[in-house]
């Protein structure tokens, strides 16, 4: 049987993030998500680190060589069978994914502009289990998944970021819908529903 190996595209604050983390459960799939390892290499203040954080602060896309030297270092570890959450984001970036590990199946994520906006303003990420949680009030720390006061909001979070986010999304992001549908591959899904509604319309894709 072919292993399952899936890319889940949308823009900021779609849900992939959280899709993502079922998904590779419930397919017992490893998942990379290279938004969270850049997170991690500026956390630790590693070279790549230090390179990619102006760019995500700014709400810019890191550059194609960081990005594909990360992600061909994560698939040296990785045979098929595998989730992918934020890579490819660029035309480069899926041509180069096309000549190493070919995907199986793309999902992408559809929720409008004004949406979004309203789910950044109360997206909160805890330091401690990893969950991406929404808030009610701006001074809830309480993480709703692990109990701890370890919500944060993330720095790249800010309404301005996030308007720069979206406009590199629908220039360089977009374009691989086209990109996928002619490989026959792409499937997209109402993300505006609750998320188990959307997690059940991905099994049916992924699952047949
Ligand atoms: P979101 O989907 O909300 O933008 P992510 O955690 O997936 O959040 O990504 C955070 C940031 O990391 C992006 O805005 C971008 O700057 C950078 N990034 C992550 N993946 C890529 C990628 N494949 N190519 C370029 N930049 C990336």
């Amino acid at each position: 049987m072919t292993e399952n190996n899936v890319i889940l595209l949308g823009p900021p604050a779609s849900g992939k993030g959280t899709q993502a983390r079922k998904l590779a459960d419930h397919l017992g799939v490893p998942c990379l998500g290279t938004g969270k390892l850049l997170r991690n290499e500026i956390d630790k203040g590693s070279p790549v680190g230090l390179e990619a954080k102006g760019y995500i602060e700014r709400g810019s896309y890191v550059p194609d060589e960081i990005i594909l030297k990360m992600v061909s270092e994560w698939l040296s570890g990785h045979s098929d069978g595998w989730l992918m959450d934020g890579f490819p984001r660029t035309i480069p970036q899926a041509e180069a994914l096309q000549q190493t590990a070919k995907p199986t199946r793309v999902i992408a994520l559809d929720v409008p502009q004004d949406e979004l906006e309203f789910r950044i303003t109360k997206r909160r990420e805890c330091t401690s289990c990893g969950a991406t949680v929404a808030v009610n009030c701006s001074q809830d720390h309480t993480c709703p998944e692990c109990g701890k006061e370890t919500l944060i909001s993330r720095a790249d979070d800010a309404l301005e970021s996030f308007k720069a986010r979206y406009q590199n999304y629908e220039e360089l992001t977009v374009p691989l819908f086209d990109y996928y549908d002619s490989l026959g591959m792409l499937s997209k899904v109402d993300g505006t529903k609750s998320p188990k509604e959307v997690f059940a319309e991905i099994l049916k894709i992924v699952e047949g």
